[in-house]
C-alpha cells in the first residue's frame, strides 16, 4: 500500500486511509468501492484499529503526564454499542448524558464503576438507573439534582459537582458551554452553598469538581482559565476538565494534538487546583472522529447556476453543517477527473440540506461512489428519519475484512412505533 491520494484528502480520512497498489482507496485495507458494493450506501464506515490506536494514545498521552489520569469516552459523541464495546476493550471509561446512553453503555460492556452520568436535566429515570447500576460517579449539575439523588434513595454515592466557570469556549456558540449564559452547571457564585449542601448529605460522597467549557475547540487555553475559575472553591481529589478538543475537518485545519490537549489540561490541573488530584477527562468528537467516514452514489448531477451533486443522503444521516456550520471535506472515490466547483447536496427536501458547499469534486457522474472524511462524531448521534429516510448502516474495517456493526433500517423500521 502507498499513501497517494489527492493531496491533503489523505490527512482527513482515517489514519489506515491508503491507496491500494491498484489505486483504489482504502480504509483498513478494504477498498472503499467493495465496502459500498457489499453494505451499500449510505453507510458510515469506521477504522478499527484507528479507534484502537486514538484510545490508546490518549491512555498514553495523560497517564505520562500524569498517571492519576482516566479518560473517559463522551458516549454522546457515538452512541453505538459495537463502537462502545471497542473503546471498552482498550480501557477507557465512558460518559453518559441520560439513562439511554447508560443503557447503551452497559451493553456495550462498561464496567458500571468506569461510567459517570451527566446532563443538565436528569429525569428520575436518568438518576434512578444510574443508581441502580451503580455508575462510578454522578455529575450534579443543579440543586434538583440533588432531591432526586436523595429522593431516589442514594447511598454513599460518589458525586463531583458541575460549575458553571463562566469561561467561554473558543467555539461556536451552539457547542460553547462555559460561558456564564450556558445551561450547564451551578453558576459560581452559588456554587459554595450547594458544594455545602452536597458534603452535608449521607448518602453522597462529594469528591470533586466538574467543567467542560465547549466542543470543537482548536484553542487549549480555556482550560487553565476554566481551573483557575474553580480553584477558590475548595480542595477536592478529582477534578473532571470535560473534553472538548477540535479535529481537523479540512486538510489546512489545524487542530492541537492529543498529547498538547494532555499538556494543556494537566498543566491546568497542577498550576491551578491540585497536583496529587485525579484527573478526569471526557472527550467525544476527537476521540471517534477521525476514524469514520461516510460513503454516498451521486443519484443527480444538475448544471445550473450551480452544479448541485445530490446523494442519497444528507441531513438525515450528518446535521453537523446545518447545524454548526461545519465544512467537511468531499472527494469522488477512484476518479481521476478534472476538478468542478459543486455544491454536494442531500436528497432531502430542503435548501438548507447542503453537505458541502463550494466543493470542487472530480468531474461528477450519476453513480459515483462519494466519501465524506471525518464523521466519525455527533453523525451517527443526529441521524434522523427525515422524509422517510432510512438511518445508514455502521461497518467496521480492519485488516482488510469489514463486518457489519449497525444493520441499515428498513422501510418497517419507520413504521415500527406506530400504533395503527
Ligand atoms: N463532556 C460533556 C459534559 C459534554 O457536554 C461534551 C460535549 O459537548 C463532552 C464531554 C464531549 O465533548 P467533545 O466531543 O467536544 O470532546
Amino acid at each position: 500500500m502507498t499513501k497517494g491520494a489527492a493531496p491533503g484528502l489523505l490527512d482527513v480520512l482515517p489514519p489506515t486511509a491508503a491507496h491500494a497498489d491498484d489505486g483504489r482507496l482504502t480504509v483498513g485495507g478494504c477498498a472503499l468501492a467493495d465496502v459500498a458494493a457489499e453494505f451499500g450506501t449510505p453507510a458510515l464506515v469506521f477504522d478499527e484499529q484507528g479507534l484502537r490506536e486514538r484510545a490508546r494514545e490518549y491512555r498514553a498521552a495523560f497517564t505520562a503526564l500524569h498517571p492519576g489520569s482516566d479518560v473517559h469516552f463522551a458516549s454522546k459523541a457515538l452512541p453505538c454499542a459495537p463502537v462502545l464495546r471497542i473503546l471498552a476493550e482498550e480501557g477507557v471509561g465512558c460518559d453518559v448524558a441520560s439513562a439511554g446512553e447508560l443503557a447503551i453503555a452497559l451493553a456495550a460492556g462498561f464496567d458500571p464503576a468506569h461510567i459517570l452520568l451527566h446532563g443538565n436535566a436528569k429525569s428520575d429515570r436518568d438518576i434512578g438507573d444510574a443508581l441502580a447500576a451503580g455508575v462510578g460517579l454522578v455529575v450534579i449539575d443543579n440543586g434538583d439534582d440533588v432531591d432526586r439523588l436523595v429522593r431516589l434513595g442514594a447511598s454513599g454515592q460518589p458525586v463531583l459537582v458541575r460549575v458553571n466557570p463562566a469561561v467561554p469556549g473558543q467555539t461556536r456558540a451552539a457547542i460553547d458551554t462555559g460561558s456564564a449564559e450556558a445551561k450547564f452547571g451551578v453558576p459560581l457564585a452559588q456554587a459554595p452553598a450547594l458544594l455545602h449542601r452536597v458534603d452535608g448529605l449521607a448518602g453522597l460522597d462529594l469528591v470533586g469538581l466538574h467543567v467542560h467549557i465547549g466542543s470543537q475547540l482548536l484553542d487549549l487555553d480555556g482550560f487553565a482559565r476554566a481551573a483557575e475559575a474553580i480553584a477558590a472553591l475548595g480542595d477536592f481529589g478529582v477534578y473532571d476538565l470535560g473534553g472538548g478538543l477540535g479535529i481537523p475537518y479540512t486538510p489546512d485545519e489545524r487542530a492541537p494534538s492529543v498529547a498538547d490537549y494532555a499538556e494543556a489540561t494537566v498543566a491546568a490541573l497542577h498550576d491551578h487546583l491540585d497536583a496529587a488530584a485525579r484527573l478526569i477527562v471526557e472527550p467525544g468528537r476527537s476521540m471517534v472522529g477521525p476514524s469514520g467516514v461516510t460513503l454516498y452514489e451521486a443519484i443527480t448531477v444538475k448544471r445550473g447556476a450551480r452544479t448541485h451533486v445530490a446523494v442519497n443522503g444528507g441531513m438525515g444521516d450528518n446535521l453537523e453543517p446545518m447545524l454548526y456550520g461545519t465544512r467537511f471535506t468531499a472527494a469522488i472515490v477512484d476518479r481521476d477527473r478534472p476538478p468542478e466547483s459543486c455544491d454536494l447536496v442531500g436528497h432531502h427536501c430542503e435548501s438548507g440540506d447542503v453537505l458541502v458547499p463550494g466543493v470542487d469534486l472530480a468531474t461528477p457522474e450519476v453513480g459515483d461512489l462519494v466519501v465524506l472524511a471525518a464523521t466519525g462524531a455527533y453523525c451517527y448521534s443526529l441521524m434522523n428519519n427525515y422524509n422517510g429516510a432510512r438511518r445508514p448502516p455502521v461497518v467496521l474495517v480492519r485488516d482488510g475484512e469489514a463486518r457489519l456493526a449497525v444493520r441499515r433500517e428498513e422501510m418497517a423500521d419507520l413504521l415500527a412505533r406506530d400504533v395503527l
